[in-house]
């Protein structure tokens, strides 16, 4: 028994801000605006798993009027959504993500959220994939007035 999920999340790029992606730390002159650590990677990857088993989303699961979740580190965030896939009998077969960014260059990181995503999804790294385009400077991402990431996921019955 499998089933696909999709997600998609956008975050606009602000000053005084942390950039975050996939749990990696990245310098860069700005970062991720909201409510959470606004790691957009990460939040894609949740929608896509809560999608494949007709969950809703996060914004359903972690509402962004709830001071829980104000600056919340979205690893913890995906855990809690792996385990909800978990107490409904599923586990991440394969995910690939596909990061949205004019700049910075994030191919020198990609591997590390790969990792940190394999980690909190409890499968082996080569079952996740992590990609990064540019649009070519077109659209708000390519103007750099935000980051946004598309993710695909399998998931399989656990056992
Ligand atoms: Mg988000």
């Amino acid at each position: 028994m499998m089933r696909i999920g999709h997600g998609f999340d956008v975050h606009r790029l602000v000053a005084g801000r942390p950039l975050i992606l996939g749990g990696v730390q990245i310098p860069y002159k700005y970062g991720l605006l909201g409510h959470s650590d606004a790691d957009v990677l990460l939040h894609a990857v949740a929608d896509a798993i809560l999608g494949a088993l007709a969950l809703g989303d996060i914004g359903r699961h972690f509402p962004d009027s709830d001071p829980a979740y104000k600056d919340a580190d979205s690893i913890l965030l995906l855990d809690q959504v792996v385990a909800l896939a978990e107490s409904r009998g599923y586990q991440v077969g394969n995910l690939d993500a596909t990061i949205v960014a004019q700049q910075p260059k994030l191919l020198p990181y990609l591997e590390q959220m790969v990792n940190n995503l394999a980690k909190v999804c409890k499968v082996s790294s080569e079952n996740i994939n992590v990609k990064a385009t540019t649009t070519e400077e077109l659209g708000y991402t390519g103007r750099g007035e935000g980051i946004s990431t598309h993710a695909v996921v399998l998931m399989t019955a656990a056992g």
